[in-house]
C-alpha cells in the first residue's frame, strides 16, 4: 500500500498516516441544519469526501461518522447572551424546530448528493443522541472536572493538561471577555457548558441529572464520535474555524471523560474567500449550491473548482472562476465522449496520480495530471480513458457517465440534408437544421474536409 502522508493540525507536521487498526476510523463535524449549508461549508466536506475517497483508493476500509446539529444552540458562543438558532429560524419560517431541522436535513443530504459527495456510513442527528451526551457528561462530572452554575453545569478547564493543545493556545496572553462577555459565576474564562437548563420558551429541552434542559454545543461530536468510534479513533476534521473553540474543547471533553485525545490526526480544511473575506452567514456574502443551480451552474462544477487549490490554502471565490472551472470540465467531459472503451493504463501516470494523492492530497496536481493524460498524443483513446476513469474514483466529477457517443441516424440524415440545402444555396434552412442540432445537442462545425459534428451537451 503506497505511504500516505497528510498534515496533522494536533502537531503542524505532515506526517506519514499510520491507522489503529484495520478499519479506519473517521469523524467528521456535520452541518447546523436551521438553515442552508452555504458553498464555504461544503469546501470543508469536498475536502473530506476526497481524503475518504483516497483512503478506500488506497485499500483501507474506512467508517465515516458524521453528527448533525440539529440541537438549539445560541447565536453566541458566550453561553448567555445569545438566541436560539433553532428558535429564530422556527419562528423566520413559521414552523417547529423539528420541522425546520428535518426540512435543512434534507435539504444538505441532497446538496451533499449533488456534488457526489460519498455519504456517511452513519449520519447520526444530535437529537437522537441525548441519553448518549448524558453519559459522557456524568463521566466528566464523575471525574471532578465540571461544575454547576446558574446557567447549568460547566467544564472546569483549569482541570485540563495542556487546553488549548490543538489551537496553540496561549492563555496567559488571551484577553478574557475580549470577544464576549464572560459570566461572573464561571471559573475560567474559557470554561464551557457542557449542560445548560432550559427557559420554559425554549422548545427543544429534555430531562437530565442537571435539569431540564439541552445539551451545550460541543458535546454532541463528543459523544457520538466516541459512541461509533471508540476513545480513540483515526482522523478527526472539520474547517479549520473549528480550530480554536470546538474542537479545543472536544480534545478537552475526551481528556476529562477518558483522559485522552480523541484523534490521532486532525485534519482542517481552510475558507473560501470573497475578496479578504471569509464566507459566512455572518458576513453576509454566501452563496447555496442551490443559487448556483439558478444561475446555470452544474455542482460538479462547484467540486472541481474546488480542487483548483490546495485544501489548506484559502480559495477566492468569483463566478468568473466558477464559470472557467464550469468550461474545464466541459472540454473533459467532450474529450471523454470522443474517447473509446477503456484499455490498460500506463503505469507512469498511476504512479504520479497516487504520489500527488498520497502527498497530503494535492489535488491541483491531480487536475494538472488529467490534463497532461488529454493531451498526451502517446496515449491511445483506450489508456486516456481508462487513466481517467481511475482517476475518477477520487475525483468523482462524473468522468465515467461520460460515455463515447455515436452519432443517431437522424443526426447524420438532418447533415446530409443541411449539405443538400447549402450547395442550392439556401442558407437559411440550413440554419435552421444547423440551429434544430444544436438545440439537440449536437454542435456542426464546418471544416474545410466537410461538416462535423459532436455531442456538447452538459449531461
Ligand atoms: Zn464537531
Amino acid at each position: 500500500m503506497a505511504k500516505l502522508y497528510i498534515y496533522n493540525t494536533l502537531t503542524r507536521k505532515k506526517e506519514e498516516f499510520k491507522p489503529l487498526g484495520s478499519e479506519v476510523g473517521i469523524y467528521t463535524c456535520g452541518p447546523t441544519v436551521y438553515d442552508y449549508a452555504h458553498i464555504g461549508n461544503f469546501r470543508t466536506y469536498v475536502f473530506e469526501d476526497v481524503l475518504i475517497r483516497t483512503l478506500r483508493y488506497l485499500g483501507y476500509k474506512v467508517k465515516h461518522v458524521m453528527n448533525i446539529t440539529d440541537v438549539g444552540h445560541l447565536t453566541t458562543d458566550d453561553e448567555f447572551s445569545g438566541e436560539d438558532k433553532m428558535l429564530v429560524a422556527a419562528r423566520r419560517e413559521r414552523k417547529s424546530p423539528w420541522e425546520i431541522a428535518k426540512f435543512y436535513t434534507e435539504a444538505f443530504k441532497r446538496d451533499m448528493r449533488s456534488l457526489n459527495i460519498s455519504e456517511p456510513t452513519i449520519l447520526a442527528p444530535a437529537t437522537e443522541h441525548i441519553q448518549d451526551m448524558i453519559e459522557f457528561i456524568k463521566r466528566i462530572e464523575r471525574n471532578g472536572y465540571a461544575y454547576m452554575i446558574s446557567l447549568g453545569l460547566f467544564l472546569d478547564t483549569s482541570k485540563i493538561p495542556n487546553y488549548g493543545i490543538l489551537a496553540r493556545l496561549d492563555l496567559s496572553k488571551l484577553k478574557p471577555g475580549a470577544r464576549l462577555p464572560v459570566h461572573p459565576e464561571k471559573r475560567n474564562p474559557w470554561d464551557f457548558a457542557l449542560w445548560l437548563k432550559a427557559p420554559p420558551e425554549h422548545i427543544m429541552q429534555w430531562d437530565s441529572p442537571w435539569g431540564r434542559g439541552y445539551p451545550g454545543w460541543h458535546i454532541e461530536c463528543s459523544a457520538i464520535s466516541t459512541k461509533y468510534l471508540g476513545e480513540v479513533f483515526d482522523i478527526h476534521c472539520g474547517g479549520v474555524d473549528h480550530i480554536p473553540v470546538h474542537h479545543t474543547n472536544e480534545i478537552a471533553q475526551s481528556q476529562a471523560a477518558y483522559g485522552k485525545i480523541p484523534a490521532n490526526y486532525w485534519m482542517h480544511g481552510e475558507f473560501l474567500v470573497i475578496g479578504d473575506r471569509r464566507m459566512g452567514k455572518s458576513e453576509g456574502n454566501i452563496y447555496t449550491v442551490e443559487d448556483l443551480k439558478k444561475m446555470g451552474f452544474t455542482p460538479l462544477a462547484l467540486r472541481y473548482f474546488y480542487f483548483t487549490a490546495h485544501y489548506r490554502t484559502k480559495l477566492n471565490f468569483t463566478l468568473e472562476a466558477l464559470r472557467g472551472a464550469q468550461n474545464a470540465l466541459e472540454k473533459i467531459y467532450q474529450h471523454l465522449r470522443e474517447l473509446p472503451e477503456p484499455t490498460g493504463m500506463p503505469e507512469r501516470y498511476l504512479n504520479k496520480f497516487k504520489q500527488a494523492l498520497c502527498d497530503d492530497l494535492n489535488m491541483p496536481r491531480v487536475l494538472a495530471i488529467v490534463w497532461e493524460v488529454i493531451k498526451d498524443d502517446s496515449l491511445s483513446g483506450g489508456e486516456k480513458r481508462a487513466l481517467l476513469e481511475e482517476f475518477d474514483k477520487v475525483l468523482g466529477l462524473g468522468f465515467v457517465s461520460q460515455k463515447k457517443v455515436e452519432v443517431p441516424d437522424w443526426v447524420r440524415e438532418l447533415l446530409t440534408k443541411r449539405e443538400q440545402l447549402r450547395r442550392e444555396r439556401r442558407y437559411a434552412e440550413a440554419d435552421a437544421i444547423r440551429e434544430r442540432l444544436r438545440k439537440e445537442g449536437w454542435e456542426v462545425q464546418d471544416t474545410p474536409d466537410g461538416p462535423r459534428v459532436r455531442y456538447v451537451k452538459v449531461t
